[in-house]
């Protein structure tokens, strides 16, 4: 097994900014020959519909059929799927479902206008989507976690349309994903994947109908397909490697940190752990809980290659410090692991989910705490939030002018319209600008 040597930074030694700065970068890389392959592929599904669609499903995931409706999933074995798993299975996945559907209807935004002195009206409309489009990954693991935290807040919005994609090699389905969109009341399920099924939600074919979103992760070829139709549609979000950030006071269980740090890494090499502490001794103890616990975990190669590549545990001043330097790194995920964790998140502002408290594991976040586990990585909870109902709703402005409150406008419009040299402008205002007492002047 690969040897653990985890960077040990402070906050005080003077290339501290320069070691977190290369710490927290990572392999973007662009893949040429991803990007030539998902053109190809988008090109053939666009142009020529179902037929690109079966082609390339029998290609990468082994699994041909005559026609592409063949490979729609009907809401009969969505039920089958759901009374087919165990039990716990389903009352687990019903409860987590509960809760995301609860936390996500206090998002709903609702229209609002008023009205001023004279009559005139002003406000928002606030519309669902008509359609939104679910990618689930499907290539190498099932994530019905995602299938909730996608569909469900699209639900919510009041998505009249909710289509899952997601590929079956070899055609072998996952009856939990299948029962997770059962319970999240998903409208339609096509079991296909890849850039072929991203290109099929944008574009549309004779049989998958073009949707006006598409959300949820994927691999390499999935993310750069969502790049490539973005203005067609709209997208979520290009999700990079996971990361979690701890800043604990010293006093949580190292054997909890040393899991929940375990518990990003095992995601993939390049997700990343770290921990923040103003107690160097306490980095000690975490360091030997991860060295003990290490050889427990069924993808242990995984974590280790994640810990050496990309975790560090830095030592700190004191709290203050521990955010500020939190704040710098706007983690997906933070756990405050502290006593008085009210205190310390006054100091947060940059962070995709806070997680409070010694008892709050990040793991519960992504499964059933309530809230979206779709966060913003890579630094960019310094400008966007988690997935939510928002992000399936639309606003458009309304404006109703009163004939006074025309009359009044109009004046103002006028005035700017013909300094931007726009006469049209200018006389479509002026024509409702009111002579004494009377109709609009001509
Ligand atoms: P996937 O569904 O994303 O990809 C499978 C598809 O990739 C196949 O259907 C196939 O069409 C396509 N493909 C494979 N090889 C290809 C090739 N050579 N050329 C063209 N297309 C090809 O499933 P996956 O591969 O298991 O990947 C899942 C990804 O989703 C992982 O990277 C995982 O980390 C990520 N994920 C992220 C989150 C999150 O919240 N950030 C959650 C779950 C999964």
């Amino acid at each position: 097994m690969t040897d653990l040597a985890i960077t040990r930074l402070s906050a005080a030694q003077a290339d501290f900014d320069a070691e977190l700065a290369r710490l927290l970068a990572w392999e973007d890389s662009v893949d040429h020959q991803v990007n030539e392959s998902v053109r190809h592929i988008l090109h053939q599904v666009r142009t020529r519909g179902d037929a690109a669609v079966l082609e390339f499903t029998a290609k990468f995931d082994q699994l041909s059929v005559a026609s592409l409706a063949d490979l729609e999933i009907s809401q009969a074995r969505l039920q089958q799927a759901l009374a087919a798993i165990p039990a716990d299975q389903r009352e687990a996945l019903e409860q987590a479902a509960e809760r995301v559907r609860g936390y996500h209807q206090r998002q709903r935004q609702d229209s609002w206008q008023y009205q001023e002195a004279d009559g005139t009206v002003l406000g928002q409309k606030v519309t669902p989507l008509d359609r939104a489009g679910l990618y689930v990954p499907g290539g190498k693991a099932a994530y019905p976690s995602s299938v909730l935290m996608n569909a469900i807040p699209a639900k919510v919005a009041g998505v009249a349309e909710v289509i899952m994609v997601v590929p079956t090699p070899a055609g072998v389905q996952n009856d939990m994903v299948l029962a997770a969109a059962a319970i999240a009341g998903v409208d339609r399920v096509f079991t296909v994947g890849g850039a072929q099924a991203v290109a099929a939600l944008a574009y549309g074919t004779e049989t998958i109908p073009a949707v006006d979103k598409i959300v949820g992760p994927g691999n390499i070829f999935v993310a750069t397909a969502k790049r490539e139709v973005f203005g067609t549609v709209g997208i979520d979000m290009i999700a990079g490697p996971s990361e979690i950030l701890v800043i604990c006071d010293g006093e949580t269980d190292p054997d909890w940190i040393a899991m929940d740090l375990f518990s990003q890494a095992e995601h993939d090499e390049q997700a990343q752990s770290i921990l923040i502490c103003p107690n160097g001794d306490y980095l000690d103890r975490v360091e030997a809980s991860i060295r003990k616990l290490l050889p427990t975990m069924e993808r242990a190669e995984i974590i280790a290659r994640s810990l050496n590549d990309r975790a560090a545990l830095i030592e700190v001043a004191d709290l203050a410090q521990a955010a500020e330097v939190s704040n710098r790194i706007a983690p997906e995920h933070l756990e405050l692991s502290v006593a008085d964790p009210e205190a310390l998140v006054e100091a947060i502002r940059h962070a995709g989910a806070i997680f409070m408290g010694r008892y709050t594991a990040e793991a519960l976040g992504d499964y059933c705490a309530g809230p979206n586990h779709v966060l913003p990585t890579s630094g960019t909870a310094r400008f966007s939030s988690p997935l939510g109902v928002y992000d399936f709703q639309k606003r458009s402005s309304l404006i109703g002018f009163s004939a006074a409150g025309a009359s009044e406008m109009g004046k103002v419009a006028s005035v700017l319209a013909r300094g931007e040299g726009l006469t049209a402008h200018a006389r479509s205002a002026e024509y409702r600008i009111q002579s004494e007492g009377g109709q609009g002047d001509e």
